[in-house]
């Protein structure tokens, strides 16, 4: 699957809107990326975790682990292609952990699935938690890097598409400057 096609999955499925948003951060941003939008779909879902599947494949990854909430529905599409267990870590008390009973050995080869990485940060809390599990993390991917350099991370990183989009002081935002409505995402249009 080509990056022109992943984002043209997003954008017919209202998953990513172009235009003037006032992000919850109150940052101001040219683009709303919305991923859950486009993995309600379970067929896209499936499409995407191929895809990404394809690109991990041959580090022979024993098991996918994702940061919940985001990482979760395409963790599992993943490691569904990969005919892997998928398991996700939780928020506990702030630090991603394993709950559930879910367990990694040092035997384990663990690919990180996010569905889009923008700071790195879940990304690197969750390689942390695997390694604090004595597995071994052997990739990481996400479908859309909006870092657009990996996000330093210190694993092999891979994405379907990047999608870099800068984001604004509101007294230093251009699209404020030239005049253009600006939009809270999620909310109507
Ligand atoms: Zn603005």
């Amino acid at each position: 699957m080509d990056a022109a096609s992943v984002l043209d999955l997003f954008r017919s499925s209202g998953a990513l809107h172009e235009g003037h948003f006032r992000l919850s951060s109150g940052l101001h941003s040219g683009a709303y990326l919305q991923s859950a939008l486009v993995l309600q779909h379970p067929a896209h879902a499936e499409r995407l975790g191929r895809a990404l599947a394809d690109l991990v494949r041959d580090a022979r990854p024993t098991v996918v682990l994702s940061p919940a909430l985001g990482g979760l529905i395409i963790g599992h599409e993943v490691g569904r292609a990969l005919g892997v267990r998928a398991i996700f870590a939780e928020r506990v008390d702030g630090i991603l952990t394993l709950r559930r009973g879910f367990s990694l050995s040092a035997g384990d080869r663990v690919v990180v699935v996010e569905d889009v990485v923008t700071t790195g940060l879940s990304t690197r809390e969750t390689i942390a938690c695997a390694a604090a599990a004595g597995a071994t993390v052997v990739a990481a991917c996400a479908i859309v890097d909006r870092s657009g350099n990996g996000a330093g991370l210190t694993v092999p990183f891979h994405s379907l598409a990047q999608y870099v989009v800068e984001s604004y002081q509101p007294d230093a935002c251009p699209l404020c400057a030239a005049g253009e409505p600006i939009v809270k995402p999620g909310s109507r249009k």
